[in-house]
């Protein structure tokens, strides 16, 4: 499933859609662009003193505490440019809000002005972004253009200009990830909200830094979103096709699930699966040749990277003007990633508490420490359950474990029916995009909401025809509906689109409950983003009884908690990558694009040699690196394995409860408070993986 985070200055908009673009963590300076002057006018120390004084005396001691922490924060952003000492004296005076009415009426005030931003500047984007997104036909340069436009990205500029990021400064606590973790759990609702409502001013970037970030954003996204393979023009060395006419995968989403989908093609679905991993392999690698990249026009031969005009025709496509050659494409796959590390890494001056993208990833956008997050991804990778559980599938494979297998996906309640059978079903249900948005409703009943419920989110919900796999990208003000796009072909939905679509579903009524039905749209979503993920998951967890097929029954209920646990392993890999590419990147900024690609295949390999070669008994296997999320979602996977674990204690805890409707509202009204404490709050645990591997050792004893 394709991701996108889109955090507008003033809002955190979850959404799994195409890329994560924040111009608060991503931004992008032009070499011109001066930098900050943090140093506090001269006149600050003395002024700030009197005002203290001044302010004691007319609002009495128990305001003392409020006075000096909110004089602090505005101090720690005031610029000389930004006013004198008068003008200062005058701001503060005037906008100190003494008493608690005055406070009130403030901290209500913006919360509903904000949504009002947030939901428009978000319809913009959204619409903008429509021709990129959705299946409409071609995309023009133009629409690029629009694609990358943020109308945001001047927004905390201008609230800076014009002080109100001052008001919220002087009247509502900043705090650090460590105050949240230690204090969070004994503050009120409203509280929580006043510090999501100062969080908001923590940073202090130039607007044309913003509107960078979104620019390199969207090109990294179309870099991804134009990545296709023409499997029918793949030939193996006697020169056959193993793959159909017209099929065409989008790397590296399809060409993963094509693995997957070939495990129940009997004795063709092997070489099927060699030659996949050796495609992906060759994008890893960057030694895929240039011009068989979304080009119907040549066969080419993954193993011997011969290229040769297509002997075959299966599209209308006209063969364009390039020289038939197998060289490679020119790194343009870390080419891409270094422009994302670079908008990226600009940002760093002016996020003082949190300096690198990595740290902001981690202390701000998951709330987890990374070294904690780390530590949770090694306990899975590391588990001796991963041997028991490889061994268990070469049993049902019949053969050794080959290093594709990492996305074996036998571990299925339903694995009795074909892909085809499957994609036959799902077609004759849903022939339309809107087939889909009819039965919604009914989807949620099977899902345990009442009819009231269901009605009421399905009425939040628009389904939309996605040019990609698929994505949700919901709202941001109560007035605006979710958005669930789906891909539909021509001859209706298949499965894959359908099990997408689920997923989709999943987030969209999170995103419904969590804005609409919040007592405080200052705390809508979720914790962080492996939060919506793992709502998600919960959904796509029972794709199949939506379609009507027998729920599982104990076994198939451990096949699934095997499938989540292998999953869990190769995602926790991925991850891992994505971390030390993030890494060897900040410790290489003036890295060309050839380095960063040796780098990458030299950090796919080791993470692989470490948690993977012990399994599957080959070394040097680059397959972990083949994630687009990396080069296009900023540091995003490690969102995936988490969502994974949390994930599995969501699902414990429906199962305690009975029905997921009720509890999914439940969980999803608590809003962004931090990831431990939602967790305590949903199922009396912190996150971790513990819950998982338990799950998964009972899930082995009865397997066999
Ligand atoms: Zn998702």
């Amino acid at each position: 499933m394709k991701e996108r985070l889109r955090l507008t200055l003033l809002a955190t908009i979850l959404a799994c859609v195409a890329l994560p673009i924040s111009s608060e963590e991503i931004p992008m300076q032009n070499a011109s662009t001066p930098a900050m002057d943090t140093a506090s006018p001269s006149w600050m120390n003395n002024s700030t003193a009197r005002l203290q004084d001044e302010l004691l005396a007319k609002y009495g001691a128990p305001q003392k505490e409020r006075i000096e922490r909110g004089l602090h924060q505005v101090t720690e952003f005031w610029r000389a440019d930004d006013g004198d000492a008068a003008a200062f004296a005058e701001f503060v005076r005037t906008n100190f809000a003494g008493n608690q009415a005055t406070l009130d009426t403030m901290f209500n005030r913006f919360q509903s002005l904000l949504e009002q931003l947030d939901g428009h500047m978000h319809e913009i984007n959204r619409t903008f972004n429509q021709q990129s997104d959705l299946d409409l036909g071609p995309v023009l340069p133009f629409d690029e253009v629009f694609a990358g436009y943020d109308p945001s990205a001047h927004v905390l500029d201008d609230f800076f200009n014009n002080k109100l990021a001052f008001t919220v400064l002087l009247n509502f606590p900043l705090t650090t990830l460590d105050e949240r973790l230690k204090n969070g759990p004994n503050w009120t609702r409203r509280q929580w909200a006043e510090t999501r409502l100062a969080q908001r001013f923590d940073k202090r970037i130039p607007a044309d830094v913003n509107l960078g970030i979104a620019q390199a954003a969207a090109a990294s996204g179309q870099y991804i979103s134009q990545y296709n393979i023409w499997m029918y023009h793949l030939t193996d060395a006697e020169g056959q096709r193993l793959f159909p006419p017209k099929m065409r995968l989008l790397s590296h989403w399809n060409l993963r699930d094509e693995i997957k989908a070939n495990y129940s093609d009997g004795p063709n679905g092997l070489p099927k699966q060699r030659m996949i991993q050796q495609v992906m392999e060759r994008i890893v690698t960057q030694t895929i040749p240039q011009v068989v990249i979304n080009n119907p026009t040549v066969d080419w031969n993954p193993f011997t990277n011969e290229v040769k005009p297509a002997a075959a025709k299966d599209s209308d496509a006209a063969s364009d003007n390039r020289p038939i050659t197998n060289a490679p494409e020119p790194d343009v796959r870390y080419a891409v990633l270094l422009k994302d590390f670079n908008a990226s890494r600009k940002a760093d001056p002016y996020s003082p508490t949190a300096p690198s993208l990595i740290d902001r990833r981690f202390q701000e956008d998951r709330e987890i420490p990374e070294a904690r997050v780390k530590a949770m991804l090694e306990q899975v990778l590391s588990s001796p359950l991963v041997a028991q559980t490889a061994k268990l599938i070469q049993v049902r494979l019949g053969r050794p474990l080959e290093p594709f297998d990492i996305w074996y996906n036998g571990f299925r309640p339903g694995s009795q029916y074909t892909e085809a059978q499957l994609d036959e079903i799902v077609a004759k249900k849903y022939p339309t995009a809107e087939a889909y948005q009819k039965d919604i409703p009914n989807l949620l009943i099977k899902l345990g909401f009442s009819p009231d419920r269901a009605q009421y989110v399905a009425n939040n919900i628009i389904v939309d025809p996605a040019r990609g796999s698929g994505h949700a990208m919901g709202s941001q003000m109560r007035s605006e509906k979710a958005h669930l796009r789906t891909r539909v072909e021509k001859t209706g939905m298949n499965y894959k689109g359908f099990n997408i679509a689920v997923h989709e579903m999943g987030h969209n009524v999170e995103q419904t409950f969590s804005l609409n039905d919040n007592d405080y749209t200052l705390l809508q979503g979720v914790p962080n983003t492996a939060f919506t993920e793992a709502l998600a998951f919960v959904f796509q967890g029972h794709d199949l009884e939506l379609l009507g097929l027998p729920a599982p029954d104990a076994k198939s209920q451990a096949e699934k908690t095997l499938n989540d646990f292998w999953s869990t392993y190769e995602i926790a890999g991925v991850a891992l990558v994505d971390m030390g590419v993030w890494h060897w990147m900040y410790d290489h900024p003036q890295a060309t694009p050839k380095q960063l690609d040796q780098a990458t295949v030299q950090i796919s390999k080791d993470i692989w040699n470490r948690y993977y070669a012990p399994i599957f008994h080959k070394n040097d296997v680059v397959l972990l690196g083949i994630y687009s999320h990396m080069i296009d979602s900023f540091l995003y996977l490690p969102d995936y394995p988490i969502g994974h674990m949390i994930a599995f204690q969501i699902e414990e805890q429906m199962k305690k409860s009975g029905a997921i409707g009720p509890e999914f509202e439940r969980m999803a009204k608590m809003g962004r408070i931090t990831p431990d404490l939602w967790m305590e709050r949903a199922t009396g645990r912190p996150v971790g993986p513990e819950a998982l591997l338990e799950a998964t050792k009972q899930a082995l004893a009865a397997a066999h």
